[in-house]
C-alpha cells in the first residue's frame, strides 16, 4: 500500500510557547541573576559583597559551561555556596562547570535536602535503563531540532543529551537550612510539591522567593511520561500554598520567567494551586462513581479561566496524562473488571483480534481508510494489533509511524509530540535501540555516589534463573574511602547489606577508581585482580562465579517501546 507522507508542522500554540524561550539573563533586585532559556532549566546566581550563592547547576556540564560564562561576564566574585532545589537531573548535573574540584576541596557548601542522594540513586541506579530510555522519548533527545522534530520540552528549549556530573551535597538538612554567604541571608525550606525533596530558597532581606519546580510556566506535570512515583496533587497544591505565605515581592521559578509584585505573585500562585486541586478533586469525584481513568479523561475539563491562563497551558503537563496517575496513586492499577486479572497473552490477543477483524490485509486497508479520513488515532490503534502480532511487519510499522507523526504534529503538549515522533522513528527502524544500562549514570556522575548506593543496584541485576541453587555471601570494601557493604545471593534473590555481616565467604577490596573502571568496563575483573587493583580474600574463581551471576552493571540491552 503506498503511503503518503505529510509535511512536518508544529501546533501554533506550542510554536509560540517555545519561541518565547530565547536565552537571556534576568537581573532582579540588582544582585540576583537568573539565566533563562540557555537550557531546559534556569540557574540563579545571587551576588553578595564578596561571594556568590548559586541555586541549581543545570542539566549538563556542557549547558552549565555556557551559563557559567554568562555569569562571569557579570561578576568575578567566587561561588561559595551551591544550593540544589531538588534531585532532578536538570538541576544538579552541571556543578563541575561552576566550581573546580580544588575549589570544592577548599570549602564550598553544597546544600541539599537529606534525601536528595537517595532519590538520585533510585533514578540513576535501580531503574536507570528504562527511565533513561523513556526520558529520551519524553524530551525527544534523538530527534532533530525543528519542524520535523522537537521544538522543545514544553518548559524550556530542546533538551539534548550531554555530559553530566554529580557533586553530592556536603551540607544536608531535613526541613530548613539557614545561612549567610557574602552578607546575604538565605533560607532553604523543604516544600514537598513536584517532588518530595522540593525546596524553595527564601531571601528574607529582599523578599525574593526562588520557587524551584513548585510552579513553572506550564500546566504542572502531575505525572511525567518518562515514569515517576506518584506525585500527590494535594501535596503539590499545599506546597504552593506555603509559597503564598512568604508574600514574596519577586518570584523566581526555575522553569519560566521571574514575576514581580506581591499581588501578581499571589494571584499566580492561587490560580496554579487551584488548577492542581481542581484536577485532583474532579478525578476523585468520578473515581468515586466507579469511572475508569479513560472515562474520566473524557469528562474532566478545566474551568476556562484556568484553561486559558498563560501559566497553565498544557505544554508540559496535561490533564489527560495526569488523570490516570491520580487514579493509580489512590487505587493502584486495577480498575475493577476481572478480565484484567489474567488477560489473554499479549501477542495471542492481537492475533485473535486480527482474525476477527478479517485478517491482516483487512486491518491494513481499514487503517489506510482511517488515515485518509484524518483519524490518526484510530489508524494507530488498528495498526498496533498488527505490530503486536508481528513486530517485523514492516508495512504496518511504516503506516503506524506515519499515523503517529501526523498525530504528533497536532499536539500542543511538547512531551506528547516528542514521544510520538520518537516512536515513529523507532517504528521506522531509525532509532538506535542500544543504550540501556546506566544511561543516566556517566562515570563522572557515579563517581559522586557512595559505595552502598552503587552496590545496591546489583540486586536488580541478578540473573535469578542462574542462581536458584546457589548460596554465597561476599563483602565489599573500599581501601581509600573505607566504605563497606555486602551482597548475599540466596537461591534466586540477592540481599544487600549496608552493614556487612561478620561471616562471609569472600571479601573484595578495591579503591574507588578501580571500582569505577570495573563498573564502566574499562578493565575486566580478571585484569583488575591480576594488576592488584582488586584484592580478593578467598577464592578468586568463586568470586568471579558470584559476579557472573549478575548482568553487567553497565549493560546495554536493546530497549524498544513502540514496537511491541
Ligand atoms: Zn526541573
Amino acid at each position: 500500500m503506498s503511503l503518503t507522507i505529510i509535511p512536518a508542522s508544529v501546533h501554533p500554540d506550542l510554536a509560540r510557547h517555545q519561541e518565547s524561550m530565547q536565552p537571556q539573563v534576568f537581573t532582579l533586585n540588582g544582585n540576583i541573576h537568573t539565566a533563562f532559556g540557555f537550557a531546559i532549566v534556569n540557574c540563579t546566581l545571587i551576588e553578595g559583597d564578596d561571594a556568590c550563592i548559586l541555586v541549581d547547576t543545570s542539566t549538563s556540564v556542557d549547558k552549565a559551561e555556557i551559563v557559567a560564562a554568562e555569569f562571569k561576564k557579570i561578576t568575578e566574585k567566587p561561588i561559595k555556596t551551591i544550593i540544589y532545589t531538588h534531585f532532578h537531573a536538570d538541576h544538579v548535573s552541571g556543578t563541575s562547570a561552576f566550581v573546580s574540584e580544588a575549589e570544592l576541596e577548599e570549602g564550598i557548601d553544597v546544600i541539599g535536602q537529606e534525601e536528595l542522594v537517595d532519590h538520585v540513586m533510585r533514578d540513576v541506579g535501580l531503574i536507570a535503563p528504562i527511565l533513561g530510555r523513556r526520558a529520551m522519548y519524553q524530551f525527544g533527545m534523538r530527534l532533530p531540532i525543528g519542524q520535523d522534530g522537537t521544538v522543545g520540552a514544553g518548559l524550556g528549549p530542546p533538551q539534548r543529551p550531554g555530559k553530566r556530573s554529580f557533586v553530592p551535597p556536603n551540607k544536608t538538612f531535613e526541613k530548613i537550612y539557614k545561612g549567610t554567604t557574602g552578607g546575604i541571608n538565605f533560607e532553604v525550606h523543604l516544600i514537598p510539591s513536584e517532588t518530595e525533596d522540593q525546596c524553595a530558597v527564601w531571601l528574607p532581606d529582599s523578599k525574593v522567593l526562588l520557587s524551584a519546580d513548585a510552579v513553572y510556566e506550564s500546566f504542572p506535570n502531575v505525572y511525567a511520561l518518562r515514569g515517576t512515583r506518584f506525585r500527590n496533587p494535594m501535596i503539590w497544591a499545599q506546597g504552593v500554598d506555603r509559597l503564598r505565605e512568604f508574600a514574596a515581592q519577586i518570584l523566581i521559578p526555575h522553569h519560566g520567567r521571574p514575576v514581580e509584585g506581591v499581588k501578581k505573585i499571589d494571584e499566580l500562585l492561587t490560580d496554579y494551586r487551584d488548577a492542581i486541586q481542581y484536577l485532583h478533586d474532579q478525578t476523585l469525584r468520578y473515581m468515586n462513581k466507579g469511572f475508569t481513568p479513560d472515562e474520566i479523561k473524557e469528562i474532566v475539563t478545566m474551568p476556562e479561566r484556568l484553561r486559558d491562563h498563560p501559566w497553565l497551558g498544557e505544554f508540559y503537563g496535561s490533564y489527560k496524562h495526569a488523570i490516570p496517575a491520580i487514579f493509580v496513586g489512590y487505587l493502584g492499577w486495577y480498575q475493577g473488571d476481572p478480565v484484567e486479572l489474567n488477560p489473554t497473552p499479549w501477542k495471542e490477543k492481537a492475533s485473535r483480534y486480527i482474525d476477527i477483524m478479517g485478517g491482516r490485509e483487512k486491518v491494513i486497508s481499514l487503517a489506510a481508510e482511517a488515515l485518509g479520513a484524518d483519524d490518526e488515532q484510530w489508524a494507530a490503534e488498528l495498526l498496533t494489533w498488527l505490530v503486536r502480532a508481528n513486530s517485523d511487519d514492516q508495512e504496518a510499522r511504516a503506516m503506524k509511524a506515519e499515523a503517529l507523526r501526523r498525530w504528533a504534529y497536532q499536539q500542543k503538549n511538547a512531551t506528547w509530540r516528542n514521544w510520538g515522533l520518537t516512536s515513529a522513528m523507532e517504528l521506522d527502524g531509525k532509532l538506535d535501540l542500544a543504550g540501556g544500562g546506566m544511561v543516566l549514570g556517566s562515570p563522572d556522575q557515579v563517581k559522586g555516589f557512595p559505595l552502598v548506593n552503587i552496590m545496591q543496584v546489583m540486586t536488580v541485576r541478578l540473573k535469578s534463573e542462574e542462581s536458584w541453587d546457589y548460596h554465597m555471601r561476599v563483602a565489599f570494601e573500599t581501601s581509600d574511602t573505607e566504605e563497606r557493604c555486602a551482597l548475599e545471593i540466596r537461591r534466586g534473590i540477592c540481599q544487600f547489606y549496608e552493614n556487612p555481616p561478620i561471616d562471609f565467604d569472600a571479601r573484595v577490596t578495591f579503591n574507588r577508581k578501580s571500582l569505577l573502571n570495573w563498573i564502566f568496563s574499562k578493565t575486566t575483573f580478571d585484569e583488575a585482580v591480576g594488576s592488584g587493583d582488586i584484592i580478593i580474600e578467598g577464592e578468586v574463581d568463586t568470586v568471579a562465579t558470584f559476579l557472573g551471576k549478575f548482568e553487567p552493571f553497565n549493560q546495554s540491552d536493546e530497549i524498544s517501546l513502540a514496537a511491541r
